[in-house]
C-alpha cells in the first residue's frame, strides 16, 4: 500500500488549512491544522484527526489559518509539533488573541494552550529534522517572517508542502526559491493561483507618492494593516523612503514588532526594521491617540487590516469627515467585512453617511501570484503528483489546468474529505 494523502481542510478554500499523511507503513503526520471563520466571525475546524495515531504535526507559520486549531490536538494526547520560534512565539500571542474574542466557540483552554507550547520543538529555516524514523525539512516560504515550506520523507516518498508562499523579495523576508530541491508530491497553495499581482517596486512608488501627497495637504493618513507582517513591512518602508514623517503604530503590531526585533536573523532588512523602532513613535492609551488625531501630517499604522476592530476603527471614526486626510487599505479585503464594504460602498455601517476621507487600496499582497507558483513547481525536480489546496476552486482549478499544461504532471484539486493515494 502506498501513500495516503487526506485534505482536513482548505480542499478549494482559503482557510483551516490541514493536510494528513499517512503511510503504507503506518507513519502519520498532519501539516497545519487551522481555523476559519464564518460571517458571524465563528470559528471553522478542519476535519477531525485521531491525535494518537499521528508521529508529529508540522506548522509552516502562525496565521490562524494554519495553527489555531492545533491547541484542539493536546487535550488528551502529547504529540511533538515542529515549527520555527519565530512561528512559536507569534502562534502565542495570535491563539490567545482568538481565545480573547472567540475563547466561548473553541474546544480549548489556555491548559491545551500550554501543553502544546510545550511540546514544540523548534528548527530553524533551512534545516532538518528527524522524528521518530520520519525526515522532515523546512525550507524558507518568503510569506512572512519565520514562515517554511516542509518537505517529508514518509514511507520512501518525498511531499513537499508549501504553506503559504511568495517569490518576490520583501523588506521582511527573502523571496522562497526551490531550485535544487527534489519531491515526487507537492502540495502548493493557491491562494491567486489565476492571477499576478502588480510589479511591487511601482506599487511602492505609488503608495510613497500618495502618502507625501495628503501629508503636504495637510491631512493624516490612516493604513489599517494586519498587526503581525504588513505592518512591520510598511514601517519598514516609511522607514526607508520617508524617515523624516511623524508615524505612529499601535495596536498588537507593536508586540509583533518587538518580536521580530528580538529574532534578526528572520528578517530581511532588520537594519531597517530597527530604524523604523528608533525614529517611529509606538501609541501608548487614548490620551495620545486624541493628541494624534489633533495633529496634522501623522501617518498611523495599526490593527485590523480589515477593519473588523482594533484601534484603526478609533481613528476612521475620527477621520471620517476629513477631507483631507486619508484611509490606505493594504491587503486583501475579505467578503462581508468592514474593509470590503468601504472599499465598494463608502460606509461601514448601514445608515451612516459616506467617507469623505479619501480612500486608497494597495496590493501589498504576501501571496505569490500565478508566475510566481508556476516558477516555484517548475523549480522542483523528480515531481509526479501536484495537489493543489488554498484557493476558490475556479481558481485553484485553473492553476491546476495551468501546471498540467506547462509541465505536464497529474494534478488534482481536492475537496475536503478526499484522499489521494500515491
Ligand atoms: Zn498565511
Ligand atoms: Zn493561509
Amino acid at each position: 500500500m502506498g501513500l495516503k494523502i487526506t485534505v482536513l481542510g482548505a480542499g478549494r478554500e482559503v482557510g483551516r488549512a490541514a493536510v494528513l499523511l499517512e503511510g503504507g507503513n503506518g507513519d502519520t503526520l498532519l501539516l497545519d491544522y487551522g481555523v476559519a471563520f464564518d460571517e458571524t466571525d465563528v470559528p471553522v475546524f478542519p476535519l477531525s484527526v485521531k491525535p494518537s495515531k499521528l508521529k508529529a504535526i508540522a506548522v509552516t507559520h502562525a496565521h490562524l489559518d494554519h495553527v489555531g486549531a492545533v491547541p484542539m490536538l493536546f487535550v488528551s494526547v502529547r504529540k511533538p509539533v515542529v515549527m520555527t520560534e519565530l512561528t512559536m512565539e507569534f502562534a502565542k500571542l495570535l491563539i490567545e488573541d482568538m481565545m480573547r474574542l472567540a475563547g466561548y466557540y473553541l474546544p480549548f483552554e489556555h491548559p491545551e494552550l500550554e501543553t502544546m507550547l510545550a511540546n514544540t520543538k523548534t528548527v530553524s529555516i533551512g534545516s532538518e529534522v528527524w522524528i521518530d524514523g520520519v525526515k522532515m525539512e523546512f525550507i524558507n516560504a518568503g510569506h512572512i517572517p519565520g514562515s517554511t515550506m516542509v518537505k517529508i520523507d514518509i514511507d520512501g516518498t518525498s511531499v513537499l508542502y508549501t504553506g503559504d508562499v511568495n517569490t518576490i523579495d520583501t523588506r521582511l523576508v527573502k523571496g522562497a526559491d526551490l531550485s535544487g530541491v527534489e519531491a515526487n508530491v507537492m502540495i502548493i497553495e493557491s491562494t491567486y493561483g489565476n492571477v499576478d499581482h502588480p510589479d511591487r517596486r511601482e506599487v511602492e512608488e505609488k503608495f510613497i507618492d500618495a502618502v507625501k501627497s495628503v501629508i503636504e495637504d495637510g491631512g493624516n493618513v490612516l493604513i489599517p494593516a494586519f498587526a503581525l507582517g504588513r505592518s512591520q513591512e510598511i514601517l519598514a518602508l516609511l522607514a526607508e523612503r520617508m524617515p523624516y514623517a511623524e508615524v505612529y503604530y499601535d495596536g498588537m503590531s507593536r508586540r509583533m514588532m518587538d518580536l521580530m526585533l528580538s529574532y534578526p536573523k528572520y528578517i530581511n532588512r532588520i537594519d531597517l526594521l530597527r530604524k523604523a523602532a528608533q525614529i517611529f513613535t509606538p501609541v501608548q492609551g487614548t490620551g495620545m491617540r486624541r493628541k494624534i488625531l489633533r495633529e496634522r501630517g501623522a501617518i498611523i499604522v495599526t490593527p485590523a487590516g480589515m477593519l473588523k476592530g482594533g484601534p484603526s476603527m478609533y481613528y476612521i471614526k475620527r477621520l471620517w469627515d476629513d477631507k483631507k486626510s486619508a484611509v490606505f487599505l493594504v491587503s486583501y479585503q475579505a467578503p462581508s467585512t468592514p474593509g470590503r464594504k468601504l472599499l465598494n460602498e463608502g460606509v461601514i455601517e448601514e445608515g451612516t453617511s459616506k467617507i469623505k476621507a479619501k480612500l486608497f487600496w494597495f496590493d501589498f499582497s504576501s501571496h505569490a501570484g500565478a508566475s510566481g507558483l508556476m516558477k516555484l513547481v517548475k523549480q522542483v525536480k523528480g515531481l509526479e503528483k501536484v495537489i493543489v489546496i488554498h484557493g476558490n476552486d475556479a481558481v485553484a482549478y485553473e492553476l491546476a489546468y495551468r501546471i498540467r499544461e506547462e509541465v505536464g504532471v497529474d494534478v488534482s484539486v481536492p475537496a475536503n474529505g478526499d484522499t489521494i493515494e500515491v
